[in-house]
Parts: C-alpha cells; sequence; structure tokens
C-alpha cells in the first residue's frame, strides 16, 4: 500500500479511498481501549492505522455493536464505550455514547498519572482478552486432577492470614497438595507497582504467584511483558487454546514458555529466543523470589560464563609454562598467542601486562605460583621448589603470601620442608611471617595485579583477599 503524504486535508471533502484516515489535531478522548486485544491505543495513531475506506467499514462495525450492546472500544479514563465521528473536513475522533459530563476526559488535568494508569488497568479488566486468559486458566486448572477442584476460584477475595483487613483479589487461584498459586493475566497496562505489590502480597502467604500472558511475540514487547520476563529469569508463560487442549488431554496443567536461551558464540554469549509447552508441576520454584520458571536462564549464563573463563585460565597457563623461560619467547606466534589472550583477558575486565615479561612483579607472581602449585620450578631455570622461595624472599616479597596459600592448597608445604636441608628457609620464614601477620607494606600483594592473581587462581586469589579483610584496624 502506497501512502500519499496527507498534511491536513484542509478543504478536500472528497478523500482518496486508499489514502490514510486523518484524526482531528486534538481529540478530547486521547486513549481508547480496545476491548477484544485488551490494549489500551492512542486514539489518534489508531485512527491513522486505517486506510480511510476501512476506517469507516470499521466505524459501522463497531455502531453495529454498540446497537447489540456489546461494546468493542471504551474510553480509557471512564470506561464508557465510544464510537468513530467524523468531523466535516472527513477527520476522525472518539466520542462516549453518553456525554454526561461524568468522564474525567475533558478534565484529565485534575488527574494524577497514578491515577489514570488505575483506570485504564480497571478498564483493560473488563476486556475480552482478559476474560479469555481467565477462562483458558481456569479450564486447565480443572483439567489438572492435582488441584483441588473446590479451591479453584475465579475473582475471588484471597485475605491475608496475618491481617484479616488485608486483601487481594487474583484472577484466578487454586491450590495443590503441594502449593497455592494464585494468577494474573497481564494486562497491557498492569503496572510495576501493581507487579512489585503482588509479588510482596502473596511471597508473605507463602504461595507463587504466576502472570500469565494470552500471547507473546519476542519482537513486538511492552515495557509492561519486560518487567515480568525479565524478574522471572527471562521466562513467561502464555496459555491459549492449544496449551488448554493439551491440559485437558493430559490431565495436567501445561503451559507456553518462552524464555531466553544463551549459548556460546566464539569468545562471548549469544541469545536466543526458544519456547516450550511445559507442566505446571515441572516448573522450577524460587518462592523467595516469586520465581517459576522451565529454563534457568541465571544458572545456564553462570555455567557458559564459568565455561569460557575455565578455558581462559587454561590458556594463559598453557602459554606460560611453554613460552615463558624465564623470559618471554618472543616468537611471531607466542607474540600473537599473547596478544589474543590479553584482548579475551580485557573483555572481561583483566588487566595483564602488554609484554608478559614487561613488568617483574606480575611475571614473578605467575612463575612464583605456578611453581608452587606444580611443586617443581616455573619460569626460573632452577632445580628446586626452594629457589623459588628464597627468590621471592629476597626480590618479591609481595608474592610470598600467594605462593604460601599456593602451596598449602596444592598440597606441596611439605615438599618444600623437605628440601630446607639446613633449615635455612625455616629461619628465613620465621623471620617475615609476624611481618606479613603485622601486614608490614613490603609483604602485601600487589594490588595492581590482584585481580588477574584471583581470575587465573580463583581459590588463592580468595585467600590473599580473605587474609586482606582481615586487616586489623589498630589491633596488632
Ligand atoms: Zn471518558
Amino acid at each position: 500500500m502506497s501512502l500519499t503524504e496527507s498534511g491536513p486535508t484542509g478543504y478536500n471533502i472528497t478523500v482518496d479511498p486508499a489514502s490514510p484516515a486523518v484524526p482531528v489535531d486534538s481529540p478530547e478522548i486521547a486513549e481508547i481501549i480496545d476491548l477484544v486485544t485488551g490494549e489500551v491505543r492512542d486514539a489518534k495513531d489508531l485512527i491513522g492505522s486505517f486506510r480511510y475506506d476501512q476506517l469507516i467499514a470499521e466505524r459501522v462495525r463497531m455502531r453495529e455493536n454498540l446497537k447489540q450492546e456489546k461494546p468493542t472500544h471504551i474510553c480509557a479514563l471512564c470506561g464508557t464505550p465510544v464510537y468513530i465521528v467524523a468531523s466535516l473536513h472527513k477527520r476522525f475522533f472518539f466520542r462516549h455514547i453518553h456525554e454526561d459530563g461524568s468522564c474525567r476526559a475533558q478534565t484529565r488535568d485534575g488527574l494524577t498519572e497514578e491515577q489514570i494508569r488505575a483506570r485504564k488497568y480497571h478498564g483493560l479488566r473488563e476486556s475480552e482478552a482478559h476474560k479469555r486468559i481467565k477462562r483458558l486458566i481456569e479450564r486447565s486448572l480443572r483439567a489438572d486432577t492435582a488441584f483441588f477442584p473446590e479451591t479453584i476460584q475465579s475473582e475471588a477475595r484471597w485475605t491475608d492470614q496475618h491481617d484479616s483487613g488485608a486483601w487481594r483479589q487474583p484472577d484466578v487461584q487454586a491450590r495443590s497438595a503441594g502449593r497455592t498459586y494464585a494468577f494474573e493475566a497481564q494486562l497491557s497496562t498492569t503496572f510495576l507497582d501493581v507487579v512489585v505489590s503482588r509479588r510482596l502480597f502473596y511471597r508473605e502467604q507463602g504461595a507463587m504467584l504466576v502472570w500469565v500472558l494470552g500471547s507473546f511475540s519476542p519482537d513486538y514487547r511492552r515495557m509492561t511483558t519486560d518487567d515480568l520476563l525479565f524478574s522471572n529469569n527471562s521466562n513467561v508463560f502464555v496459555v491459549d487454546e492449544e496449551t488448554a487442549a493439551i491440559s485437558e488431554e493430559r490431565h495436567c496443567f501445561h503451559l507456553r514458555c518462552h524464555f531466553r536461551r544463551p549459548f556460546r558464540l566464539d569468545d562471548s554469549i549469544g541469545e536466543c529466543w526458544d519456547e516450550a509447552i511445559v507442566s505446571i508441576h515441572d516448573l522450577l520454584e524460587d518462592l523467595k523470589n516469586q520465581r517459576l520458571f522451565h529454563f534457568d536462564y541465571d544458572g545456564e549464563i553462570r555455567r557458559l560464563n564459568e565455561q569460557s573463563h575455565q578455558a581462559l585460565r587454561e590458556e594463559l597457563i598453557s602459554f606460560w609454562l611453554a613460552a615463558m623461560n624465564p623470559h618471554f619467547d618472543g616468537t611471531p606466534e607466542n607474540v600473537e598467542r599473547w596478544r589474543q589472550i590479553r584482548a579475551q583477558y580485557s573483555v572481561i575486565g583483566i588487566g595483564l601486562p602488554e609484554n608478559p615479561s614487561g613488568d617483574s612483579s606480575f611475571r614473578a607472581m605467575m612463575h612464583a605460583v605456578l611453581s608452587a602449585t606444580y611443586g617443581r620450578p616455573v619460569g626460573w631455570q632452577f632445580n628446586q621448589l626452594i629457589q623459588v622461595a628464597h627468590q621471592l624472599a629476597q626480590l618479591h616479597t609481595e608474592h610470598l603470601l600467594a605462593f604460601g596459600y599456593a602451596l598449602e592448597k596444592s598440597g606441596h608445604k611439605s615438599l618444600l620442608e623437605s628440601q630446607d636441608a639446613r633449615g635455612k628457609w625455616g629461619r628465613k620464614r620465621r623471620e617475615f611471617r609476624p611481618l606479613i601477620q603485622a601486614r608490614d607494606a613490603r609483604y602485601m600483594p600487589d594490588m595492581k595485579w590482584l585481580p588477574a592473581l584471583s581470575f587465573v587462581f580463583p581459590e588463592v586469589g580468595a585467600s590473599v583477599k580473605g587474609f586482606l579483610e582481615r586487616l586489623p584496624a589498630t589491633a596488632e
């Protein structure tokens, strides 16, 4: 369809049927609710979305429905049914069927944003879309023998266990042997206040609140859908004719779940949408956070991150074992390999020196922790681990702490002691131990490389950090 540019249509009262319908500039009724789809629509946008000829046909249908007392569109503010009126210049706007002055559309300045939203929300609860979702939920519950039939209720009060004055009215509620559920159909203007206050209420009751949508399209999501989706481990639920039929056939409540699935994509993590039809009894529950999900998105992200982090650790260590003896063996291949390692670390926020030999503290840290871990000198061309210990005590006291923890974790402490035949190391150790305990600056770790240490050697890094956190304020 080709749309011709249409400014104010002015005095041309014969309109090309294929041109877009044009709304009046500032209609009194700014927003209307489509009771069939359950959408709040901007009146001007809605009118402008039709071709002129289609809008005329639509307005005839609207009037017919009104005659039969089956309104399809209501004013978003007062809930009064509306119909489409054409101006003399064939521009369009909505009008209430009863113009008795009770609508706040004319005086909306007096309403707060909050009140306006609350009114729209109320109007939407009457929509056919909302009723349809409720019916589908109830149908699915009744098909499921795990839910006690007498507990399945629609629009019934749910009184607070602790405060008989407080109550909610979930769209549908039901109880099984294991759990009490409140189901709420998501409306297009379910606003965050409502989502949050209900979540808190049902958590207090030890119940699970489940938000259910009538449909979901990944490419067309409202803010309100995203509020539900991303606070629910990136899972949202839909009931439709197909899921209700499956629920009846299997005597078990099934929902359609749309979720985000992360996956490995080269050096990063990609994501795609996925969906599945799942039994409510197989969903994972997190009552405390009021999360109910089929796919553990957060867990999968953690797993993928951990997987890629492990690969990054291994890559750096294998590089170190192969290319550092004790200085960097700068072949073109090694230079390129280091460049890539450094770039990958940079992505996760861990800085590495530009040249692996370029920072003597970093180099000594890697040599020291790897030597302790493997129980033999790594990097330095020594014969025994004890020589590494002496080297550190002489030149890199800032890494003695990490070296000590690495020995402990790898079980190479006694190996080191066995190499200290004349007790020289033992004596040295007795000298610097109190200095470390006193947090003498010379023995404190090099903070610049602590993030790298913690990443490549998580256990050693955690112990070093733990030691630093125990830093005494005035004592010792
Ligand atoms: Zn109104």
